[in-house]
């Protein structure tokens, strides 16, 4: 008696994944049916043992499962597939990485296991070579619970990687995956059931959730337009990254997020608020409550790096070295940056100019480390180290400089230089000068084409507009 009564209980809950009588409950966590074949999975909550409120979903088909997503670890990745086989004992044949970020993929060995072929668009397998490793070693050494929770990731790349949108049959059941490009991350894949009206979002939708707007190969632009054309297709469901499913408003409240940050970051830039300020005051309406909050900080400062050029004129003009080809943008257009070459057989010489308003240099400077010391695990081909820094004067401006060797890991000789970043302040805008020396054939050659560049920079004049 007390088994049947269990079989009919599970029976029941069976049946009402996602709310009885055939209405669907969006604002379930978990396992909830959106349609006859198409289940989302979602995360409970933003912390790191819930997945980082990563979502996931699979689609059943009469022969077989495609799952969007492997979510953040192995260990939630066999809790999916757990939710899986209380629906269907078919097998799981794909595994879609909609894009690189670990919270989707670091739980891909659990489904690689089970036999899956994982797939993903053109660039996420590259980007998960390139970053995950890095990440890995760098969360798990933030604290003794997180490493307990990502002991076990096993860093698996895509088997196929999809050179254009395909669908695929699962028996009776078409899935659309379409490859969208730059949006989210420099390849964003998006999954669609196109007969039940349910997409899958990947990055490109947060609901409830502050989107993360700064990866290194975001695309703003194309992000929002493509939101605008989804928004035409007239779907009945939205599985997005990260929050609660939801009907196709979210796309619309995903195109505001966007926009409404990006205005209002662009108006501060304008006005000349700093930076600091800016990430304390900005704010977008009605995501005053949003989950990871800390990430709003983070997305002020991708776009005030990214549209602080475009906005800002620079208060300044420079007058070109002689002997150096002045190659690109110019002082006093709305560009940004200016750059002059010198080639020479000793090598390449190079001068970047960039300003922008009111960012605090030490703010640059710790970008600058970041970005060369992931740079310096991440990439195995190309060695760079940070020396050290120092003090120059340039005019009457107090300038700080980081500086150090690169080289490609192909022994004696491959192309070699050394680097050095200068950030410093004047009237009121903070501008950076990066020079290179490239193609230099030995250390003394190198040292020397910096020590040219050295003295150059020292005696660059400043002219008032
Ligand atoms: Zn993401």
């Amino acid at each position: 008696m007390a088994k049947k009564m269990t079989i009919l209980l599970s029976l029941i809950l069976v049946l009402c994944i996602g709310g009885c009588g055939g209405k669907v409950d969006l604002d379930r966590t978990g396992l909830v049916k959106l349609t006859d074949h198409v289940y989302a999975f979602i995360a409970p909550g933003p912390e790191a043992e819930d997945g980082l409120g990563a979502n996931s979903g699979f689609v059943v088909g009469n022969e077989a499962v495609l799952i969007i997503d492997s979510r953040y670890t192995p260990g939630l990745a066999r809790e999916l597939l757990e939710a899986i086989r209380g629906v269907t004992g078919l097998p799981v044949k794909y595994l879609v990485n909609t894009h690189y970020h670990p919270d989707h993929t670091w739980g891909n060995s659990v489904f690689k296991e089970e036999g899956a072929r994982i797939l993903s668009c053109l660039k996420t397998d590259k980007l998960i070579q390139r970053y995950s490793p890095a990440y890995l070693d760098h969360y798990k050494r933030r604290a003794p619970g997180i490493y307990e929770l990502l002991k076990d990731v096993e860093i698996v790349l895509p088997d196929s990687i999809l050179a254009e949108d395909i669908s695929i049959d699962l028996g009776g059941v078409l899935v659309r995956l379409e490859c969208v490009g730059a949006a989210h991350t420099a390849s964003d894949c998006i999954v669609s059931v196109p007969d039940e009206g349910v997409l899958f979002a990947g990055g490109l939708v947060s609901n409830g959730y502050h989107p993360n707007l700064g990866d290194p190969g975001i695309d703003l632009e194309h992000w929002l337009s493509t939101l605008e054309r989804l928004e035409t297709v007239g779907f009945k469901y939205i599985v997005p990254g990260q929050g609660k499913a939801g009907t196709a408003d979210l796309l619309g409240e995903q195109k505001v997020y966007i926009t409404k940050l990006k205005e209002r970051c662009r108006k501060a830039i304008g006005e000349g608020v700093s930076l600091d300020r800016a990430t304390e005051e900005i704010m977008v309406p009605g995501a005053e409550l949003y989950e990871q909050q800390n990430l709003l900080a983070f997305n002020i400062q991708a776009i005030y790096r990214s549209e602080a050029l475009d906005v800002v004129r620079p208060p300044f003009r420079f007058l070109a070295p002689q002997r150096y080809i002045l190659s690109d943008g110019a002082g006093d257009t709305l560009s940004g940056f200016i750059r002059w070459i010198r080639e020479s057989s000793n090598g390449r010489y190079e001068i970047e100019v960039k300003w922008q308003p009111t960012i605090r240099s030490e703010i640059i400077a710790q970008d600058l480390r970041d970005l060369l010391a992931e740079h310096l695990v991440s990439n195995k081909d190309l060695k760079m180290e940070i020396e050290g820094s120092k003090r120059i004067w340039i005019e009457d401006m107090n300038a700080h400089a980081l500086y150090g060797e690169w080289r490609y890991a192909g022994g004696l000789g491959s192309p070699s230089g050394s680097w050095e970043w200068i950030m410093g302040k004047k009237e009121e805008s903070l501008f950076t000068m990066r020079l290179s020396v490239s193609g230099g054939r030995s250390k003394e050659e190198n040292l020397g084409g910096i020590e040219v560049l050295e003295r150059l920079i020292t005696t660059i004049k400043f002219g008032s507009e």
